[in-house]
């Protein structure tokens, strides 16, 4: 499983980096964990063909995680000529919440007559979802995105487990999803700032023998974690930066 962060910014663009977009390749599919807004911009850097994503998977609901969907889609309907089908799949109201920022952004174009197969899905929290030999399961995260539950998801095809915590405190969700996962990616958006629905380095640590992942790399970072980066002994993510499991 190849995994390459597109973006690996907070919501506020923090440090410059784009909003969370992480591109896996796996068992032939190609598919992006979250696409925040800046997530087109974010692909047009790293030289990712918008045409080759087969699927898209979101942990909730919120601007910096799914923003850049209906830019994709805009782009794929008028400027790209995709023929390629595409699969969204996210929490409930994944297709409604969509719609209507479509419509808020690009009027009438909730509407169009998509010229490729375009489909959403929406998993079940802690209830196995499945796309041919991948397989998610959505954990309710500590977080609020609206109607929607916001989730940490574990993903796991190929033999490997890749666990995103999605945007949130600790949490037993967190806990379930990030077991024993071969790669965890974890926000810290706080080095020790006690923030309600967001994660602090400090609290994540406290928990970290009890889920114990293998791997650990920190994402979602804000203004005071990105300035201690260089002292901290953790793996951290850049955009671009391309890792395998
Ligand atoms: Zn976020």
């Amino acid at each position: 499983m190849k995994i390459q962060f597109l973006g690996c910014g907070d919501a506020f663009g923090s440090g410059g980096r784009f909003n969370t977009c992480f591109l896996v390749d796996v068992a032939d599919t190609r598919f992006l964990i979250d696409c925040g807004a800046t997530s087109l911009v974010a692909m047009s850097c790293a030289g990712v063909d918008p045409n080759s994503i087969d699927m898209i998977l979101l942990s909730h609901l919120h601007g910096d995680h799914f923003g850049g969907v209906p830019f994709l889609l805009v782009h794929a309907h008028s400027a790209s000529k995709r023929d390629r089908p595409l699969l969204i799949v996210g929490p409930k109201t994944t297709e409604q919440r969509v719609m209507e920022s479509l419509a808020v952004l690009y009027p009438g174009s909730q509407n169009n007559p998509w010229r490729f197969d375009l489909r959403f899905e929406e998993y079940e929290v802690e209830q196995d979802w499945r796309s041919g030999p991948i397989s998610v399961m959505a954990y309710q995260a500590a977080h609020s995105a609206g109607e929607g539950p916001a989730c940490a998801l574990r993903v796991t095809a190929a033999g490997k487990t890749l666990t995103y915590s999605g945007d949130g405190g600790w949490s037993e969700g967190l806990a379930k999803a990030a077991f024993g996962a071969d790669l965890f990616i974890a926000e810290a958006n706080f080095y020790d700032k006690p923030v309600k629905f967001h994660m602090s380095l400090v609290t994540l640590i406290e928990h970290l023998g009890e889920i114990a992942p293998k791997r650990l790399i920190l994402t979602h970072m804000g203004d005071d974690m990105l300035e201690r980066v260089k002292d901290l002994d953790f793996e951290t993510a850049e955009d671009g930066k391309i890792v395998e499991i």
